[in-house]
């Protein structure tokens, strides 16, 4: 049967998609529906349609699913934040290990795969230490600041968001009243007028410091001291700083930093390690399963004190820092400066004297060193951004021929696809554990173990689609659909 926009059906919920929806069937008809859980029956409304499928909107829980659970956040269906708060933590991690092995067969062809149960957090909640709140005004022109509606930029204006730190509130309450009282006026994204565009809070889970950074659309604010003085309060306040951001895109910060009071990075730790860190420099949301994540790759790493170690896409040296406690040498190569800079420091600081860090992106500086200098490696770790590795480095790692090979992955396509590649050319895929680093959303993150087996050149096997390749084929496949 075939249905139209506005028809309004009702489904049972047999499923979920990859971003957390709920998959039903109508007559052959596959309905996604946002906010539906697996077991649920609901009355939802064609938004639209296609020939064999449709998106739809859930208009009423007919009969609730067992795995049901009533949200913590009041917003949470508008909030683009979460998308699983419905959902009992149980049934996420169930959601999230079957997205792992999904892609993992669909796209990565494997079959058998070894996978170690789901690594959960304790308390889905309140885990993140940090957030970027944007400013705006509401119809009556007063000042707000929350989080954005999926895919849109208006403002769910919530000041005390459930995966955040009780801290944001207070921060947010009393930057907001300095903007009311001193005429510091919210970034308009339309007109490209006004000052304040985010307020970015940082807090550091072991240590208690907490960190705020004004982002805005100029070099000053009015009565910076006044914010200075009300900030100062908070318990824990370390660093205050003003970074510049005059462009009209959507990138959250720019690049220049001032120091409003106290010092530009708040240090936290994780494991053993000590780390500082700056408003510009990337820092893992989740401190705490950071550290189970970190763990399990140096598990998988197995090192003991001889081996040379690459640490690709490195971010301000966290997982360099970790194995360099147990290998020979670990080199760090990372695309961003700042980051970089913080990395050598946070070896300073802990005292750490096996390692030495690049600036570059790995598909340059890794090459260029195997031919030039011809450097070797017992183990490479890579953590990739979520479009994954660059086809040049994986090239790469398979000249060097390292003995292991430890993925660390945000995005389980990408990382399908390219354990795909390194395993046709003469790897092996021993091991793959997801680890929860966001509950109640539908991100999760994996790392994996790829042992070598000494390739055979006639079994080399051609790197299949790229990212972005795999989400245009995504969407060719909607057209044809249509
Ligand atoms: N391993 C780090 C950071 C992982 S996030 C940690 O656990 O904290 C991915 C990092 O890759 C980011 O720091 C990003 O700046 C960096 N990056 C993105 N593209 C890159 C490239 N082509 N080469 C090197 N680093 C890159």
């Amino acid at each position: 049967m075939e249905f139209r926009k506005n028809d309004v059906i009702t489904l049972e919920i047999e499923d979920c998609g990859i971003d957390g929806e709920g998959i039903g069937k109508a007559d052959g008809f596959t309905v996604f529906v946002k906010d539906a859980v697996i077991g649920d029956t609901v009355r939802a409304k064609i938004v639209k349609a296609k020939k064999n499928y449709g998106y739809g909107r859930l208009l009423e829980v007919l009969k609730p699913s067992p795995y049901r659970v009533e949200p913590k956040c009041p917003y949470a269906r508008q909030c683009g934040g979460c998308q699983l708060q419905v959902l009992s933590y149980d049934q996420q991690l169930a959601f999230k290990e079957a997205k792992i092995r999904g892609h993992l067969e669909r796209i990565g062809g494997f079959q058998d795969i070894p996978m170690e149960p789901i690594i959960g957090m304790e308390k889905p909640y309140h885990y993140r230490n940090k957030a970027q709140f944007p400013v705006g005004k509401n119809r009556e022109g007063r000042i707000i600041t929350g989080f954005y509606a999926g895919r849109t930029h208006t403002i769910i204006e919530n000041r005390d968001c459930a995966l955040g730190v009780s801290q944001n509130k207070e921060v947010l309450d009393r930057v907001i009243s300095y903007m009311e009282t001193y005429g510091a006026e919210p970034y308009d994204e339309a007109t490209g007028k006004g000052l304040v565009r985010h307020i970015f809070i940082r807090y550091g889970f072991f240590t208690g410091e907490v960190m705020v950074c004004i982002i805005a659309n100029g070099k000053s604010l009015p009565h910076s001291e006044k914010l200075v003085e009300a900030l100062r309060e908070i318990p824990g306040m370390t660093s205050i700083t003003l970074n510049v951001n005059r462009s009209r895109s959507n990138v959250i910060l720019g690049e220049e930093l001032h120091l409003l009071w106290g010092q530009i990075y708040i240090t936290d730790k994780i494991g053993d390690i000590s780390y500082q860190i700056s408003p510009l420099s990337f820092y893992q949301v989740n401190p705490l399963q950071t550290g189970k994540l970190y763990a399990k790759a140096l598990e998988y790493a197995d090192l003991h004190g001889e081996e040379t170690v690459w640490d690709l896409y490195c971010g301000i040296g966290t997982i360099s820092l970790f194995l360099a406690q147990q290998a020979k040498f670990v080199r760090g190569v990372e695309i961003v400066p700042a980051a970089i800079e913080d990395a050598r420091r946070n070896a300073v600081l802990n005292k750490i004297e096996n390692t030495e860090f690049f600036v570059g992106k790995a598909e340059d500086i890794l090459p260029r060193e195997y031919e030039k200098n011809g450097v070797y490696a017992d183990v490479i770790v890579v953590d990739p951004p979520r479009k994954g590795c660059d086809k040049m480095l994986l090239d790469t790692i398979l000249k060097m021929q390292p003995k292991k090979v430890v993925y660390v992955s945000c995005d389980s396509a990408t990382l399908a696809r390219d354990l795909k590649y390194l395993c046709g050319n003469g790897y092996e895929l021993k091991n793959v554990c997801g680890v929860d680093q966001f509950g109640n959303t539908v991100h999760v993150e994996t790392v994996c173990l790829l042992s070598n087996r000494k390739r055979k050149p006639d079994t080399y096997v051609k790197l299949s689609l790229d990212a972005e390749d795999y989400y245009r084929f995504r969407d060719a496949e909607d057209k044809a659909n249509d």
